[in-house]
Parts: C-alpha cells; structure tokens; sequence
C-alpha cells in the first residue's frame, strides 16, 4: 500500500514507484511540481509529446518524479539543452524544471538567449532565494539583509529580478504566482504551456530548512503566510517592503525562433 497522498494528478502524472519523494518535510516544491503536473493535465498535454528538462537542485529533482519523457541535465544547462531539442524535435512541447540558483547564476546567459531569441520553451522557475541542495548559500534572488551560510552578517547583494531579465530580454509571457496562490500558480503555467514563444512562470517557492530557519521563519507555514502577504495581484497597488507582483505580468505576441527558422532552411531548400 502506498504511504503517500494519491489521487487523479498523482496517479496520472507521477511515477508513484519514484514516490515519496526527498524533499525536506515542509518545503513547498512539492506544492509547486502538483501545479506544473496539473497545468500539463490542463493544457492536455500529450505524454508522448511533451518532454521536462532540468538542471541541477533541489527543484530540479521534479523529472525524476513526473511520468512523462524527462531529461536532468547538468547545473545551468537545462535552456540550452531544451533548445536544442525544441531545435530538432519542433514537434515536441519542452517544459524546462530549473531553480533561481540555476537559471539566476550560472545559467543567466542562457535565460537572456532563450528570451532574446523567443524560442518556443515554457521555463517553470522554483524560486526560494538560497542553494538549498548544496546548504543555504546566498543566491542571485537572496534578498538584501538576509543571512544566509555565505552570509551571516546580512546578504550584501540586490536580487536579480529574473521576471523583469526575461521581459527585458524578450521573452513573449511572463508571469509569477508563489506556492501560498496554488490556483492562480497552476492558470499561469497552463498558459505558459500554451503560448507560442517563450514563456518565464517564476512560481516562488520556500526553503525552510535553511532560507526559514536562518531568518527567523520558525515554520514552513509561516513561509507560507507570508508568501499570502507578499504576493500583490492587483497590478495598480503599491509594493510595500518584501512584496512582489503577481499573474501575468507580460504577454506579446512575436515571431517565434524555431519556426523561423526552420521556415527559412525550407525556403533555401526550395520546399
Ligand atoms: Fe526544499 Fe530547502 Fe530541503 Fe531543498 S534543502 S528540499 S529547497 S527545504
């Protein structure tokens, strides 16, 4: 008999032989990876068509657990490999799994590349402000102040606000919600799924066995309570200290790499 949660998701979108899973008692990635399994359900996503890609953290470790063709690559690298699959498999839907830390530092070029080319990749971006995996060190999305193990006296960086890259950078659809907005998590990667182009959903997660405990977050759902406060949906709000916006946040419409591309090697072939 199984010794987790089952149901409709769980049985159709996860390899319930990989379950439970190995993230920490608390941590809202597995809150996360439900709403990416349940976007894909939405989205219709054909199993046979759909491939996941990862990087390298605690996040990263969702292919192993969703049933479907996944591909965990090495720390950074999840965008180029998508990229080139989408490249030579157009037909193929390419959802790429990656953390802040990965696509935030060693990755960001690739983020900037993605975007700037709009190729048709959706990036579901678990964002918890630390490198969980390796032990709590400071991230590019580590908020001033914080302590985390490279940073006891208080992160002296600003964070990088991956939203704001991916649409400077061109990206065709933006958007975030955090673990505490399941509902509104799950519209906004379905829709990312769905767009032509590339599509950034930052879904902010939580940490609390280093991000929590090094800062005065007792319990994971104090880290969730306080995600409820710091989410702001109504674009016209004021952002007060700590919040951020949330849902769509960018949604154009532009020319899409692959298909250009390939359109253009056709043409030159006279097909
Ligand atoms: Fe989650 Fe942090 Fe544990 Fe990683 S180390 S599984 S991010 S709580």
């Amino acid at each position: 008999m199984p010794v987790f949660p089952t149901g409709d998701i769980i049985d159709s979108h996860f390899r319930t032989s990989t379950l439970p899973h190995i993230w920490c008692p608390g941590c809202s990635h597995g809150i996360v990876t439900r709403a990416l399994a349940q976007a894909l359900d939405n989205a219709d996503a054909d199993k046979d068509r759909t491939v996941l890609v990862s990087g390298i953290g605690c996040s990263s470790r969702a292919t192993g657990y969703l049933d479907y063709y996944t591909i965990h690559t090495t720390h950074g690298r999840a965008l180029a490999v998508a990229t080139g699959l989408k490249l030579a498999r157009p037909d193929l839907r390419v959802v790429v799994i990656s953390g802040d830390g990965d696509t935030g530092a060693i990755g960001t070029s690739h983020l900037v590349h993605a975007a700037r080319r709009n190729i048709d990749l959706t990036l579901v971006c678990y964002v918890n402000n630390t490198y969980g995996m390796t032990g709590g060190q400071g991230a590019p999305t580590t908020q001033c102040g914080d302590i985390t193990s490279t940073s006891p006296f208080g992160h002296l960086e600003r964070p990088l606000d991956l939203c704001a890259l991916s649409q400077a950078a061109g990206a065709a659809f933006v958007a975030r919600a955090t673990a505490w907005h399941y509902d509104l998590l799950v519209r906004l990667i379905a829709k990312g799924i769905e767009k032509k182009g590339f599509a950034v959903v930052e879904a902010v997660s939580s940490c609390p066995v280093y991000a929590g405990r090094l800062n005065g977050q007792d319990t994971p759902a104090q880290m969730l309570f306080a995600m409820r406060e710091q989410g702001v949906s109504d674009p016209g709000a004021a952002l007060g200290a700590g919040q951020f916006r949330i849902g769509e946040l960018w949604d154009v419409e532009a020319p899409e790499y692959v298909e250009t591309y390939h359109r253009q090697a056709r043409g030159r072939a006279g097909r």
